[in-house]
């Protein structure tokens, strides 16, 4: 990983009426990592994603991508990023094959869609409606659209909330291996268990306040060396453990 910045927030505030969501924060994250933003519903994740995504507006602050100006160059920006439609997006009328055509179109791109069903292992749904996928399969159309522009930096809002256990490895296995070639990601999550596996740095995010920033290893070496212990004895496994294990070792597939 280079440590150079593909986003810089400095001091950003979003106020809702009289509510300040986010209070002014800051953070950078580097060209090729997963960088989570972590916290309880309400923290102001998904305000601090969609300002980056130039989707909604900032009351104040300063953002940079790829070294651009998110006031100067929105549109410049919005061809560099990767970004989840709205469920609302996906017109019922379309198949995922004709759903990635149009999105292309709107890229002004012409891409194959097989390439990009493949990439999120649904070549067998082509024909498919999205209503009819599982929730996993929905995510993970969701994530190929993202990449249709051939972004440098993609954007996902709770990739995996609802999802069964498999489904959520699954998309950790896709999520690590788009940042693998080279993608940087951008994640909100409210599962520490998936930061931890999945993100190289975290912001720990709580009432719109950057309460926590540092590699997941770093926190919690951090905590131990307050003296904390777990109250309980950590058993070796966990009743997540039994239900992979005894569901599909190999996690082929959540289908
Ligand atoms: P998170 O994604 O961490 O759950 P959000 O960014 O969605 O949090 O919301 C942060 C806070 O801002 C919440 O208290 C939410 O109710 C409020 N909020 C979000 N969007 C709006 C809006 N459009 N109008 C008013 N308040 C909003
Ligand atoms: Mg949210």
């Amino acid at each position: 990983m280079t440590r150079a910045p593909i986003i810089s927030v400095q001091d950003l505030r979003k106020k809702y009426g009289h509510f300040e969501a986010v209070k002014g924060i800051s953070f950078e994250v580097y060209a090729g990592e997963i960088f989570g933003l972590l916290g309880p519903n309400g923290a102001g994740k998904s305000t601090t994603l969609e300002i980056m995504e130039t989707l909604r507006e900032k009351t104040s602050g300063k953002v940079q991508i790829a070294g651009l100006d998110l006031d100067q160059d929105p549109s410049l920006i919005k061809r560099l990023i990767g970004v989840q439609l709205q469920a609302s997006g996906y017109y019922p009328g379309l198949n995922l094959t004709q759903l990635l055509q149009l999105f292309a179109g709107l890229y002004n791109r012409t891409i194959n869609p097989v390439d990009f069903l493949d990439m999120v292992d649904l070549r067998d749904k082509a024909k498919a409606k999205y209503k009819d996928l599982s929730g996993g399969q929905k995510q993970r159309f969701s994530i190929a659209t993202t990449l249709i522009n051939d972004p440098q930096i993609i954007f996902l809002d709770e990739p995996t909330t609802g999802l069964d256990p498999q489904a959520r490895r699954n998309l950790w296995r896709l999520i690590a291996g788009i940042r693998d070639k080279g993608t940087t990601v951008i994640l909100t999550t409210h599962y520490m268990d998936e930061a931890e596996v999945l993100c190289d740095r975290v912001a720990i995010i709580d009432s719109g306040r950057i309460i926590a920033l540092a590699s997941p290893d770093q926190l919690i070496d951090q905590l131990v060396a307050t003296g904390f212990e777990r109250p309980k004895e950590v058993k070796r496994a966990n009743l997540e453990d039994v239900f992979i294990h005894l569901t599909g070792k190999a996690l082929p597939k959540e289908d």
